[in-house]
């Protein structure tokens, strides 16, 4: 099918597919100029196996992210004509005819494999699909991709999954020889797997990553040092009592917020095209992106960022000592009255200032 006829096929016009790129080059912060060579990439890519796109140990949450939605969006239009060659979720084939189509595909090698939920390792029968088990099915799909992107914390570092029994890894535990994008988030973002999948269409080469595997356009900035709520941090003002409108704003640290040891764009570039993000929605951030999300449990070897909603590290202050998280607040205001500063002490307590052996993010400062 040519691509005149695949978007008429979608009940698209040719404006449409024109509006959705402008759209996309704009949100993904692309120059104008780069316009007609993303539609032409596109064009390009679409009715050749470009993506191939497998389901582990996952909720299904990250294709929630990107497909479902009640009016189309220009993320979606792009990554609906862009040819997926398999997705257990979307695709109309099931049974032996989709696990065939699967290995037809594999066959022209060539595409970018896209990778959603973790990978049993205790046992191969926690997860088998059509009688093979996942780990061998990635590691076929893996042998012929010219790339792959794990999406999501959980394809990315086990994420959830790796709390538990199936001894859960991430992608790149398994894959060692090939070059792989890590997307992480719970969910991941559409506009971070759109922005990779055009940069490596388009300039036919791996982003700059960060040690994690992350793409530092979207993993190189702290969130902390983002975050609309900064200026209570500074001013030693923690939110302590969701029922109290006086603390409505007020810095989260104290209900659990990851933010000081999370490297993303959230609080740049807000969720649902710019709707909100988590902690404008006064959720403190879970640190969804860092490889260490939700690590715990007694399977879980990971250093963790468990509970999600509380701290339970007590926190050393310099000339102070190991305080309460409870008390924090009190002794931050204390500390900047005698003069230390509540950006230092601040920057203490969460942990900024000395080596963090759970995180080897991007630029950290
Ligand atoms: S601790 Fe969380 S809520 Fe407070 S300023 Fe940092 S990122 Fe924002
Ligand atoms: S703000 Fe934190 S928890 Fe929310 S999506 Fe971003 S990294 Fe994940």
């Amino acid at each position: 099918m040519d691509f005149q006829s695949r978007l008429e096929h979608k009940g698209l016009t040719r404006r449409d597919f024109l509006k959705a790129v402008a759209a996309v080059t704009a949100a993904l912060g692309f120059p104008v100029v780069y316009e007609p060579r993303i539609a032409a990439a596109v064009e390009k890519a679409a009715g050749k196996p470009a993506v191939i796109w497998l389901e582990g140990q996952d909720c299904t949450g990250c294709s929630e992210s990107l497909l479902a939605s009640v009016n189309p969006g220009p993320t979606e239009i792009i990554l609906d004509l862009l040819s997926v060659r398999y997705h257990e979720t979307i695709m109309a084939a099931s049974g032996q005819v989709a696990e065939n189509w699967l290995d037809e595909n594999i066959k022209q090698g060539g595409y970018l494999l896209i990778v959603e939920g973790s990978i049993p390792t205790a046992d191969d029968r926690f997860l088998t699909i059509g009688g093979r088990p996942f780990k061998a099915i990635l590691q076929a799909a893996a042998a012929k991709a010219a790339a792959i992107v794990p999406i999501g914390a959980c394809a990315c570092y086990g994420g959830i999954p790796a709390a538990g029994p199936t001894g859960a890894k991430g992608v790149q535990d398994i894959i060692k020889d090939k070059p792989i994008i890590n997307l992480p988030g719970c969910p991941v973002k559409p506009n971070w797997l759109l922005g990779t999948v055009l940069h490596y269409l388009i300039l036919n080469k791996v982003p700059e990553l960060d040690s994690n595997k992350r793409p530092l356009a979207y993993f190189g900035t702290l969130l902390h040092d983002n975050c609309p709520r900064r200026g209570h941090y500074e001013k030693g003002e923690f939110l302590t009592d969701w029922n109290d409108p006086g603390q409505k704003e007020f810095c989260l640290l104290l209900r659990g917020c990851k933010g000081p040891k999370t490297f993303t764009d959230c609080a740049q570039n807000w969720w649902n095209d710019g709707v909100n993000f988590c902690i404008n929605a006064s959720s403190p951030c879970a640190g969804c992106t860092q490889p260490e999300f939700y690590a715990a449990g007694p399977m879980d070897t990971r250093v963790g960022l468990a509970p999600l909603y509380l701290r339970t590290d007590t926190m050393n202050l310099p000339g102070v000592g190991g305080v309460n998280p409870e008390t924090v607040g009190k002794v931050v205001a204390g500390a900047a009255v005698v003069g230390a500063g509540v950006h230092l002490v601040g920057n203490v307590l969460t942990g900024r200032l000395k080596q963090d052996k759970g995180d080897k993010g991007g630029r950290e400062q």
